[in-house]
């Protein structure tokens, strides 16, 4: 019998179970895994290098980074922020490392160091890792009843630290819980459009609208002037890259995080209006232009980049305003004036699906916070029930966000467990 049995072997499930022993050490602890190998995320994250957590240390601010458990996680964050994460591994002897973006990761730039620290780590503390231990069900009977492919444990306490795995949640929503539907969160754009093409690699600061295009098509068939004033569904503003299949970047990424459920239940076919010059606005552009006009009436319009945009993108947009190569600014009319500050301003995207981005990608959903106590982590529908990490209905955007989840709440739950 055991006093705790982790369900599964990644981040949140080892740092939760190195801080109860540690806590205590005389409890028994098991970690059940269903893979050959445990922490196959951390393995993989931030690159290879993995991008532990955010030089965010004021938690008021870290949980801005959350579209979901922004509210829930304030409290934990007070107990365990990123600066007690740099401490815990500090104390292992791995010095973390900030980027130009915040972002921390092992200075050994390689993931395996965070591997061999919890690794060791439980070793030295009594815990038993069980791999090839894909759990199939836990009932509370007199203890808990966890029966794995192999055999069957009897324990205690139970923590659920299974990630995104549908079957578990499955099990969860039989012991009485509500679990949020999972959508993918943290995605690129995929568009086609001759606008973007040969220009992969193209970064540059831009304002980025989602508006439904469903409501577009409606509204334009039943009265034209309405679509100036239909609202966008999402907004965001930053770094954008131009890439083979459309577009990614800080501001799309950000956006697909935000947006996971409505862009899911648009079938990721929307539509964006892209600002390139966020400082400005049409009018604004439309004089810029005039000015430009009088100025450099002689040289070509293609030649003479009259915005901070990078010249390839502007190439494009001069392109698709319908002026020629050889066009002088002197012989612009006034109608391909108002077209290229429409590019420059309000371009318009079709987006047809996603692709995933390789460097961190997450699932919102899961089980639902408020059927969970955050001083404690334990369910507050089954006594002796915890739950960790990306299992619960939390999520981030990328950075370093979405393993800070899995650390609190693992070490909250670790608290929760000991203490009870
Ligand atoms: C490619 C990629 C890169 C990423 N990079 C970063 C990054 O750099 N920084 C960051 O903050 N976030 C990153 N993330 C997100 C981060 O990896 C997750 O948020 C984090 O791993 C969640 O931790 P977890 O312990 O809750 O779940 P997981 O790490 O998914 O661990 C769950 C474990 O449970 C096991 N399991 C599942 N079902 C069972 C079962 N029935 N029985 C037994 N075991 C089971 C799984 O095999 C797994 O080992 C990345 C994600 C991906 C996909």
């Amino acid at each position: 019998m055991f006093d705790l049995i982790v369900i599964g072997g990644g981040a949140a499930g080892f740092y939760s179970a190195i801080h109860a022993a540690t806590i205590n050490p005389k409890l028994k602890i098991a970690i059940l895994e269903k893979g050959k190998e445990v922490l196959g995320k951390v393995k993989v994250s931030g690159g290879g290098r993995c991008n532990v957590t955010h030089a965010q240390f004021d938690p008021t601010e870290l949980v801005k980074n959350y579209p979901r458990g922004e509210k829930e996680l304030l409290g934990p964050f007070h107990k365990h922020c990123s600066g007690d994460v740099i401490s815990f591994f500090e104390e292992k002897g791995i010095v973390l490392k900030i980027e130009d973006d915040g972002r921390m990761f092992p200075s050994s730039n390689t993931s395996q160091t965070i591997i061999d620290c919890f690794l060791s780590e439980a070793s030295k503390l009594g815990i038993q890792i069980l791999k090839h231990s894909g759990v199939l069900s836990f009932e509370p009977k007199n203890v808990w009843e966890v029966v794995t492919i192999k055999k069957t444990y009897r324990a205690k306490k139970v923590l659920i630290a299974t990630g995104s795995s549908s079957k578990i949640w499955k099990n969860i929503q039989e012991l009485g819980h509500s679990i949020v539907a999972p959508v993918p969160s943290l995605f690129t754009f995929n568009i086609k459009d001759s606008r973007i093409k040969g220009i992969s690699g193209v970064s540059t600061n831009a304002r980025v609208a989602v508006y439904d295009r469903n409501l577009v098509d409606a509204k334009i068939t039943i009265k034209l002037s309405s679509q100036k004033k239909r609202k966008p569904l999402l907004v965001d503003e930053g770094p954008l890259l131009i890439t083979h299949w459309g577009m990614s970047g800080p501001a799309i990424l950000k956006l697909s995080a935000w947006g996971a459920r409505i862009l899911n239940s648009l079938k990721y076919k929307f539509e964006v209006h892209i600002n390139w010059l966020p400082d400005h606005y049409n009018e604004s552009v439309l004089k810029l232009l005039n000015e430009i006009k009088e100025i450099e009436s002689k040289k070509t319009v293609l030649r003479t980049k009259a915005v901070d945009i990078p010249r390839r993108l502007w190439t494009n947009l001069v392109r698709a305003a319908g002026i020629g190569k050889d066009e002088k600014w002197a012989d612009i009319t006034k109608e391909k004036l108002l077209k290229l500050s429409e590019q420059l301003t309000d371009c318009r995207f079709i987006v047809d699906g996603k692709s995933t981005f390789k460097e961190e990608f997450v699932t919102a959903g899961g089980v639902e916070l408020s059927e969970i106590n955050f001083k404690t982590m334990e369910s507050k529908l089954v006594s002796n029930l915890y739950f960790a990490g990306e299992v619960i209905n939390v999520d981030a955007i990328t950075g370093g966000f979405n393993f800070q989840n899995a650390w609190t709440t693992g070490y909250i739950a670790a608290q929760g467990i000991t203490q009870k």
